[in-house]
């Protein structure tokens, strides 16, 4: 990362990455439809009928931080998204990095490596590269006599409640103090030395986070995941700065409001919410002197609201869109969220 790295200066970075055309779009006959002309820009080229029924393209461009094509490794999307982030929190700040997009786009595969059975490989995720840097960091010479010790947390937000993934699943209450300070009451916090601690830890949460579930995406398309990395002093326990990793919920979900099955439609509208409220609250660090900030609107926003105030929260977000002509209509939605994001 060099200083001419817009991280550097911005407070919030947004990002796209697409996705190799997959096996199963490829025998629908699919078609890419998206292309990146330089490392900014991603084209949506949607293909539309006139009334006479002739076919044309209208191509649609986004500018971001970074576009990232379909030949980008995980590695390469982690050093320009959440790498930076990893400083910010040595530096007693807060941060957070969103996986932004609908069921099938990539999230899960960025944020946790890849979920298949029994032979998970999560040592490529974005949750555990920040993770060896996190060590890294801890044992380089800048901050070795900070003295300061790791936890992490591991919980998924469904239907507005939130679930401890490292406690069985276990409720947990929302508590809000006088001073506005959020507290997620009992929530469990593993000391770790290791990143291997820390691959195990995910392992077993997002086996917990599984578990009853026919498929993994049935359920993961609904909730939100949250993985934190915490770093406190040694001595007193004080919270010292904490990364907070999302894996969101589908944002198709949030169309789902107009479901006949009460379930479906009461998970659409809090889905739905959450990802407005998120919206808000991301271009509100941008922005200090906004009016209202509605942290209070979703779960989401209200434990994450530490991260979203102060001089030294940092945020990115990564749209993850699929390539295929298919999910053109919900790409182009996953664009236009991601461009309001901006902080520009
Ligand atoms: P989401 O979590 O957004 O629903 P997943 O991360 O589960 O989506 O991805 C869906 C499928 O696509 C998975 O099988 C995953 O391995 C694959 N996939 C996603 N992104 C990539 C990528 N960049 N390269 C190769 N395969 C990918
Ligand atoms: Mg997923």
């Amino acid at each position: 990362i060099t200083n001419a790295d817009p991280i550097e200066d911005h407070q919030i970075c947004v990002c796209v990455r697409k996705r190799p055309l997959n096996k199963k779009e490829m025998a629908k006959k699919e078609v890419d439809v998206i292309t990146t002309p330089d490392k900014h820009n991603t084209v949506v080229h949607e293909c539309k009928l006139k009334v006479d029924l002739t076919k044309y393209l209208e191509n649609h461009t986004f500018r971001f931080d970074y576009s990232f094509d379909d030949s980008a490794s995980n590695e390469t999307v982690y050093r320009y998204t959440a790498k930076p982030l990893v400083e910010t929190i040595f530096e007693r700040g807060m941060a957070t990095c969103f996986a932004y997009g609908q069921t099938g786009s990539g999230k899960t595969h960025t944020m946790g490596g890849d979920f298949k059975g029994k032979d998970q490989d999560t040592s490529k995720g974005i949750y555990a590269l920040a993770a060896r840097d996190v060590f890294k960091l801890l044992n380089s010479a800048a901050y070795k006599n900070q003295d300061l010790i790791v936890g992490c947390s591991f919980f998924e937000i469904y239907g507005g409640k939130v679930f401890d993934l490292q406690n069985k699943k276990h409720k947990l209450r929302v508590l809000e103090d006088g001073k506005q300070q959020v507290q997620v009451v009992g929530l469990t916090e593993k000391h770790v030395t290791t990143v291997d601690d820390v691959l195990k830890l995910i392992t077993e949460g997002n086996r917990t986070r599984t578990s009853g579930q026919t498929s993994a995406n049935q359920h993961s398309s609904r909730s939100h995941a949250v993985f934190q990395i915490i770093l406190r002093k040694r001595a007193t326990r004080k919270l010292f700065g904490k990364f907070s990793l999302i894996d969101l919920a589908g944002n198709e979900r949030g169309a789902d409001t107009i479901s006949s099955d009460r379930q479906t439609r009461m998970e659409g509208a809090e889905i739905n919410k959450s990802l407005l409220a998120l919206k808000e609250c991301i271009r509100a660090l941008g922005r200090p002197n906004s009016v209202h900030t509605p942290f209070r609107a979703s779960k989401l926003t209200q434990v994450l609201r530490d991260s979203f105030i102060g001089e030294r929260s940092k945020t990115c977000m990564i749209a993850m869109i699929s390539p295929g002509s298919a999910s053109c209509e919900h790409t182009l939605n996953t664009l236009r969220y991601a461009d309001r994001v901006k902080e520009y």
